[in-house]
């Protein structure tokens, strides 16, 4: 998508720092980190939120949740959180989906 942010930062039309790069995903940190460890798993296919997965997705889906456990484990992380947030009423902003990797561990 043209007008998405994430989308540029995938394309590298916006610099950023990838901590993980695979065929379906990119890892980058969040530009406002809400806790000590904070990043952001994003899939190289645009899909809006969750509400807009196909059928075919669930791959996709459930890749990000192993890419966010294989770099939490590389990252020593003790313990985090996972959480997506879905619509503009469940505090969605940006609308390229994305698992956020919360810690309060670095
Ligand atoms: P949402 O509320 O959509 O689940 O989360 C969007 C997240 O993206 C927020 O935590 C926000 O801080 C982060 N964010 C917004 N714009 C940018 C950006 O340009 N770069 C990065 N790395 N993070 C961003
Ligand atoms: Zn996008």
């Amino acid at each position: 998508m043209d007008d998405c942010i994430f989308c540029k930062i995938i394309k590298k039309e916006i610099s950023g720092e990838f901590l993980h790069e695979d065929e379906h995903s990119i890892v980058i940190k969040d530009l406002y980190p809400k806790a000590k460890t904070h990043l952001l798993i994003l899939p190289k296919k645009h899909i809006p939120s969750v509400i807009e997965l196909e059928e075919g997705d669930e791959k996709i889906a459930g890749h990000m949740i192993k890419v966010a456990k294989d770099l939490a484990e590389k990252l020593g992380l003790k313990g985090y959180k996972l959480q997506i947030n879905v619509g503009k009423d469940g505090g969605q902003e940006v609308f390229h989906l994305h698992l956020h990797l919360l810690s309060t561990f670095a």
